[in-house]
């Protein structure tokens, strides 16, 4: 076996598709149209549809998602926004864009999503505006329970699905509970682009035409802005053109993902790690991760056994040196002690059963 060249080989992701992928240059060159097009416009209309709901808007990124989202929900600058701090920060990062207020709230110490007791008593304390669930790792958070908490409140509900394209619950699918949901097309997501790209998906005719607004330097018309705050976050027509090659794929990607999730669950036997529980459609494995108290001990015996792996996320977003000390009264317990303990390990749809078997071997044999 070859050793693995990196935790998430993009090469051996992409390099299937290259024919297809160059024919989208050659047309585009012929075509001579390179921003919002009938590419852009084709993906928004089979992403919706793909998803569930009956708009989706292609933006530039996944963070000018959460930015635009918020603002299209209508967040003004100094309201409160309730969210997690385990997520790598960009919900944090679209808050802090608004000037918009970020409340935290801690997660379940098995499912590493939002804890619904510890939303519920932020949301009885103070005056929350909108939450920010993230479907974290690929696995669909308590949105039932949060979206009934949330409309039975007024609260507006943004999905943070940029791990979780295609996870459903009750044929349901992730970004069809909140009033918008926000998407990452960042090359290494369940969906990737050839760079960078994002999406918001709405079943809200309104909200969806906002964000149309935000996207576009607030225009109503060609050269007429009604909106303050617009700017200019598009989708490109080339990465547009690209993802809809994808978008048929996904779901086998999505089911090698788990595969390989399953797998490792019945390899890794391993007293001092606790692996996640990655089964049933509603966790499209986006990383597998794995806890566990001595993570330097056992990143130092994977670096030395050529294990590609990585730390998402090591630094919870209210302890983020930006901050200095604003939120050094907030103690989120579940989350601190996971921000130090948790271990990513490779999974990607390419990777054959033989190099998990390795990887998982390499694993059981780390001595504390
Ligand atoms: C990747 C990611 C984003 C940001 O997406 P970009 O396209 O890189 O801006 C947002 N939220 C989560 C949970 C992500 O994993």
């Amino acid at each position: 076996m070859k050793p693995l060249k990196a935790i998430n080989d993009l090469f051996r992701h992409n390099q299937p598709l290259e024919a297809q992928i160059s024919g989208v240059f050659k047309r585009f060159f012929d075509k001579g149209w390179y921003i919002l097009g009938s590419e852009v416009g084709s993906f928004e209309k089979e992403f919706a549809q793909y998803c569930g709901v009956e708009f989706a808007i292609g933006v530039a990124n996944g963070t000018d998602a959460i930015e635009l989202g918020l603002r299209a929900l209508g967040v003004q600058a100094g309201q409160k926004v309730a969210l997690v701090a385990n997520a790598g920060g960009y919900g944090t990062i679209g808050i802090n864009a608004i000037d918009a207020v970020p409340v935290y709230v801690d997660v379940d110490a098995t499912t590493f999503n939002m804890d619904v007791k510890s939303l519920e008593a932020v949301l009885d304390k103070q005056d929350i505006k909108a939450i920010i669930v993230t479907h974290l790792y690929g696995n669909l958070a308590n949105i039932d329970e949060i979206s009934n908490l949330a409309s039975s409140k007024g609260i507006k509900l943004m999905e943070d699905c940029a791990q979780a394209h295609g996870a459903y619950r009750q044929g349901k699918k992730a970004g069809s509970w909140g009033d918008l949901a926000t998407f990452s097309f960042y090359p290494t997501k369940n969906l990737g682009a050839l760079g960078d790209g994002g999406a918001i998906v709405t079943k809200d005719a309104t909200i969806a035409e906002r964000v149309k607004q935000f996207r576009q330097y607030g225009w109503d018309q060609k050269y007429r802005s009604t909106l303050c705050y617009g700017r200019n976050s598009r989708l490109d027509e080339i990465q547009a053109a690209i993802l809809r090659i994808k978008l048929p794929l996904l779901n086998e990607w999505n089911a090698r993902r788990s595969a390989i999730a399953g797998l490792y669950g019945a390899l890794i036997n391993h007293p001092r790690i606790i692996l996640p529980r990655v089964s049933g459609a509603d966790h499209v494995a986006h990383l597998y991760v794995i806890r566990t108290g001595q993570r330097a001990s056992l990143s130092q015996h994977l670096r030395a056994s050529d294990v590609p792996h990585d730390i998402h996320f090591p630094v919870p977003d209210h302890r983020q040196p930006m901050f200095l000390d604003r939120f050094s009264d907030v103690v989120l317990p579940v989350s601190e002690v996971l921000c130090n303990e948790v271990l990513t390990l490779p999974c990607f749809p390419e990777m054959n059963d033989e190099e998990v078997n390795w990887v998982a071997a390499a694993v059981n044999k780390w001595i504390p």
